[in-house]
């Protein structure tokens, strides 16, 4: 038995003047973003962590540094691309991984899929998105960002 799991976390404040993506899709509609040093993508930044933890690679901060230039405004997305590489580079295939937003918008339900895709095609394993919201409570019910919890299994290579 060679399966690992791991966990991630983020949460990124909403912000004007940036464009909102969200598990790897653009909502164009929105009238706000989410901040960040990169795209403040919350749901790619929760599956990154939940791999790099699944594998014992460390984190999205020492593997993604906010001090190290090519990352600066780089894509959720293409955080989860490297993130494969840095997996099979240790050994490791993703087996899946689950991602719950949790927030007051955008809707993510009418989009699933189209997520789904896009984050699938870039990790090379399945990735599923679901959406919640906390009835109004805290940061995110209060409408002040948007949070994401990802679990992530890798099986060891070979
Ligand atoms: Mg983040």
């Amino acid at each position: 038995m060679s399966m690992r799991v791991g966990i991630g976390t983020d949460v990124h404040a909403y912000a004007d003047g940036v464009a909102m993506w969200v598990a790897g899709i653009e909502f164009p509609d929105e009238p706000q973003g989410l901040s960040g040093h990169s795209d403040g993508d919350v749901a790619a930044h929760a599956a990154v962590d939940a791999l790099l933890g699944a594998a014992g690679l460390g984190d999205i901060g020492s593997n993604f540094g906010t001090d190290d230039p090519r990352w600066a405004g780089a894509s959720g997305v293409s955080f989860l691309a490297e993130t494969a590489v840095l997996l099979a580079r240790a050994g490791f295939v993703p087996v899946n991984v689950s991602i719950q937003v949790i927030g007051q918008r955008p809707r993510l339900a009418g989009r699933r899929a189209e997520a789904e895709a896009v984050l699938t095609a870039a990790l090379g394993a399945p990735v599923s998105v679901a959406g919640t919201t906390t009835d109004g409570l805290g940061l995110t019910g209060r409408g002040e960002g948007l949070a994401a919890i990802a679990v992530a299994m890798v099986d060891q290579a070979g």
